[in-house]
Formats: structure tokens, sequence, C-alpha cells
């Protein structure tokens, strides 16, 4: 019986030790997820950043090209087609969705050119 309770006493022991190695274990991982999370924080900041800077970059309005009365766009290269411009005055390309101003004279600087 002596031995019993001795032996329970040591896996008492042992189990005790296991709950403080688990705690130490899950502060341990605590105190790391905090320099992890905000890494990951940045790294989501940074991809944003340069995703607002892409779009922005791409808002950036472009003179359509003008070749002999048919367009195309300063980004894409692709044709657009004459009434979508000079009618509907679209403001982006519909190929690429690039904003797009045409070039016009300063007299009429009524048309938003930037
Ligand atoms: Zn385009």
């Amino acid at each position: 019986m002596q031995r019993y309770v001795k032996n329970w006493n040591l896996l008492d022991t042992a189990i005790y030790y296991i709950e403080i190695f688990a705690a130490k274990i899950k502060q341990h991982l605590h105190e790391e997820a905090e320099p992890a999370v905000e890494e990951i924080i940045d790294a989501e900041t940074q991809y944003l950043q340069e995703e607002i800077i892409h779009y922005r970059a791409h808002q950036r309005p472009g003179w359509i090209v003008d070749q002999q009365g048919t367009y195309c766009c300063p980004e894409c290269r692709k044709g657009i087609a004459s009434e979508l411009i000079d009618d509907y005055k679209i403001k982006y390309c519909p190929e690429c969705g690039k904003r797009i101003v045409k070039h016009q004279p300063l007299t009429l600087g009524k048309e938003e050119t930037a």
C-alpha cells in the first residue's frame, strides 16, 4: 500500500510538473503570439499600401491616344470606339479600366483633366 501511494505521489508530482511545463509553453506561445500578430498586420498593411499605390497609379488619367480618328487606350493600347469617346465621353477604358481623358484645348477647360 505504501508503495502504491508513493507511486501515486510520483505520478501526481509528474502531472504537476507537466502542468507547469504546459503553462510555461502556453505563456511562451502567448508571448510569441504578440509579435507574430504584429508581423501579420504589418505584412497586411504593406500589402494594402502597395495595392493603394497600384490603384492610384491606375487611376491617374492617361491621355487617349488619337490616331487619325481612331482611339486607343494609353495603358493597354486596345482600340476604343470613337462613339464611346466622342458621344458618350467615357472616362475609363472599357478593356482595362484605366482612367482616360481626351486631350482638349485649354479654352474648353470645363472637361475634367485631372
Ligand atoms: Zn485600356
